[in-house]
């Protein structure tokens, strides 16, 4: 296939060059203008008569020592200036040295689409809007998360629902010990109560923040409710500890549980939002005895969990006398 110049070179190229929008003008060496296009007319009544090529340009562009070049110059400026030497037209230029010594210019206009510059402008304004607006939904929605947390707090001292972990709270899980403790003093029947205790919580809040620890006490309520079954009942009973009641059944019962739950503990990855964190947990087992008392009972899980703890952690320990 022959080349479009090649082609081109048969006809008369004067229809073409009036029929462009770039300017084109044929300029001798020192500048003084020879021919153009009909793309300079309208611009040809400011010039001076006997102006030069260089007399185009508001920067300081030298069209000889241009012209010295042997090859072709191109590059961005502003021709037809006002007299301020300010204004004019923004044009793609290109300066094109010819083997007889002439200069042909070559001026594509790049500032006449101001509908398009006015809307890139627009659309730069819209996304700074649109920034702004995004933060301040940002901050709206971080303002309703922070009173829906006041809500769910106010709301899970009416509900005895824990809001953090969804397991019964403290107040709720201590009045079901309280009425198990009659149960069991009525009907003789057995009934068993394990604390377990996340073990070194606080480094994982001091080392990961306290949202991280917020997410371990999540999905260990997830685990709880998952593991622990009617008619046994989990309770969220202090920061990090948790209270497991098992009516009708005895410590070794409890103690299975326990060590399911220690194992499955230790062995999930539990995803915070930057991290995957081990965590494990000791437990404090005690087994109902007709003294006791709702109190009484929950001293004694509380001292086999301190043995749990000094023992090693990560382990469940039954104690059942006061010893
Ligand atoms: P140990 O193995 O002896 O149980 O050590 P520990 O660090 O788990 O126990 P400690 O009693 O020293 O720390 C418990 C921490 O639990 C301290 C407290 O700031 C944190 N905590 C209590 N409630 C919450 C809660 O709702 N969210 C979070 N993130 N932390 C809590
Ligand atoms: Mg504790
Ligand atoms: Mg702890």
């Amino acid at each position: 296939m022959q080349s479009l110049e090649t082609l081109l070179s048969h006809h008369g190229l004067s229809a073409i060059l009036d029929h462009i929008h770039a300017i084109v003008i044929l300029a001798e060496k020192d500048g003084a203008l020879i021919a153009w296009n009909r793309a300079f007319e309208p611009y040809k009544a400011g010039f001076r008569p006997n102006g030069k090529l260089g007399d185009l340009f508001t920067d300081t562009v030298d069209t000889q020592s241009r012209s010295q070049f042997k090859k072709m110059e191109r590059w961005v400026t502003h021709i037809f200036p006002d007299e301020d030497k300010q204004n004019g037209l923004l044009c793609d230029c290109m300066l094109l040295p010819l083997a007889d010594g002439k200069i042909l210019f070559v001026a594509e206009i790049i500032n006449s689409a101001p509908k398009l510059l006015d809307k890139v402008d627009r659309l730069s304004k819209q996304v700074e809007v649109f920034k702004n607006e995004s933060e301040t939904a940002k901050k709206l929605a971080r303002r309703k998360e922070v009173e829906m947390s006041g809500v769910m707090a106010q709301a899970s001292e009416i509900s005895h629902i824990d809001a953090l972990t969804l397991l019964p709270n403290r107040r709720k899980v201590l009045r079901q010990l309280e009425d198990e403790v009659q149960r069991a003093q009525r009907y003789h029947t057995p009934l068993t109560i394990s604390i377990l205790d996340i073990d070194y919580f606080k480094k994982i809040n001091d080392t990961y923040g306290h949202l991280a620890g917020d997410e371990v006490l999540k999905q260990i309520g997830q685990i709880l409710t998952d593991y622990i079954r009617h008619p046994d009942m989990a309770g969220r009973y202090g920061g990090e500890e948790f209270l497991v009641l098992l009516p009708n059944s005895d410590a070794q019962a409890a103690a299975d549980q326990a060590a399911r739950l220690c194992k499955r503990i230790r062995e999930t990855n539990i995803q915070t939002a930057e991290q995957i964190l081990n965590i494990t947990i000791s437990v404090g087992i005690t087994e109902y005895q007709k003294t006791d008392t709702w109190e009484t009972l929950i001293n004694r899980a509380d001292a086999a969990l301190y043995e749990a703890k000094s023992g090693g952690r990560d382990r469940w320990v039954i104690k059942n006398s006061q010893s």
